[in-house]
């Protein structure tokens, strides 16, 4: 038998999730925090165009596509690391802090990638559990000891949308040892409205142990091309780029990206539909009597506790895929106005079975 690091043992094979289709054939994919909408024409003409020269490598250095985040920013482009996807940049982050003894503290319930990668990066994963479905961070301060290196802020956090203000992120901020890196993940920047939820970019600009990690995946539509990246000082960045797969972002992931910062004042218009959605799905949601957190996102967090596998059956036999967290929750996508009224008609059953 070949050998390998007692770690997978503990690494769960990926299951493939089956797709969820109601006996009259409908099917809502809830489940993913995906954007309901097509990509738009220019992105997709833009993807036409690049097709032809995938023959080619991608420029691994992504100059124009790093160049362009960096004027979107106003940061230097040395400031900026591209991963394929930012889960691929947290695991290069992991990568550039990881080794046996080395701690990184999360809260939990928090992103499902941050143990498994912690796990597979050879660090040691102090959780935090949430207190009032929110990041604790006062208990997060008190548990850095010398031996950590890394600490995740997932800002609007998922799974539970709900999101730290400026003050009590601030006052973290002060608390964490400088020889601490502090990454920010603001996958679900784009759909904060509360303005006192603070964009982490404002903080990393003077504290060089802050990073902020973003994505194509969400807001701006482009999951399935895999396109992320981290903004930070430059001894950061630098470091993600060193521990980068050569090659990683592809060139239709770049082009992609690059049209979509070009077609940005319309994908947030995107953005702004579904944020009425989330107000009008949370509304409907309390009116049934469930309690939900207040959220950034674009999705809701149900605690169930041990109904979430049952309450997620409910809603798989009305053709809607959600996302159970047994033996905590489920997290639940805001989708197009007929899924989400069809999620709601299910809650609604359950709710009163
Ligand atoms: C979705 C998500 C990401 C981004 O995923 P990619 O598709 O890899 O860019 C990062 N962090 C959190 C918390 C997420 O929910």
């Amino acid at each position: 038998m070949p050998r390998f690091r007692t770690i997978l043992d503990t690494v769960p094979a990926y299951k493939p999730g089956r797709a969820v289709v109601s006996a009259d054939g409908r099917s809502y994919k809830l489940s993913s925090n995906e954007t309901p909408y097509e990509p738009l024409p220019s992105v997709v003409e833009a993807l036409a165009v690049g097709a032809r020269e995938v023959h080619r490598y991608p420029d691994p250095a992504a100059v124009r596509l790093t160049e362009a985040l960096a004027a979107r920013y106003d940061v230097p482009t040395s400031h900026v690391a591209l991963g394929a996807g930012s889960v691929t940049v947290a695991q290069q982050l992991l990568q550039t802090v990881g080794e046996p003894g080395v701690e990184v503290v999360y809260a939990w319930r928090s992103f499902e990638a941050y143990p498994l990668l912690s796990d597979l990066a050879g660090v040691t994963s102090v959780r935090v559990p949430l207190v009032d479905e929110t990041h604790d961070l006062d208990a997060m301060a008190a548990a850095i000891t010398d031996r950590t290196r890394l600490v995740f802020v997932c800002n609007p956090n998922n799974p539970t949308g709900t999101a730290v203000r400026r003050a009590e992120l601030e006052a973290f901020l002060d608390r964490v040892p400088e020889n601490v890196l502090i990454v920010l993940d603001e996958a679900y920047r784009e759909y904060v409205r509360d303005a006192d939820v603070p964009d982490g970019l404002t903080f990393y600009r003077d504290r060089p142990n802050v990073a902020v990690l973003r994505t194509f995946s969400k807001a701006y539509g482009l999951a399935g091309l895999r396109v992320g990246y981290l903004i930070g000082h430059e001894p950061v960045a630098a470091a993600v780029r060193k521990v980068m797969v050569p090659f990683a972002v592809n060139s239709l992931a770049q082009i992609a990206a690059i049209a979509s910062l070009k077609a940005e004042a319309e994908l947030l218009e995107r953005v702004d539909t579904v944020v009425k959605e989330r107000t009008r799905v949370r509304e409907a949601l309390l009116a049934q009597g469930w309690e939900v957190p207040p959220t950034e996102a674009n999705f809701v967090w149900l605690r169930l506790g041990e109904d979430t596998t049952a309450f997620a059956e409910r809603c798989a036999a009305d053709g809607v895929a959600v996302r159970p967290y047994p033996p905590d929750g489920a997290r639940i996508s805001i989708g197009t106005p007929e899924a989400n009224d069809t999620f709601l008609n299910a809650a609604a059953a359950f709710k009163s079975r």
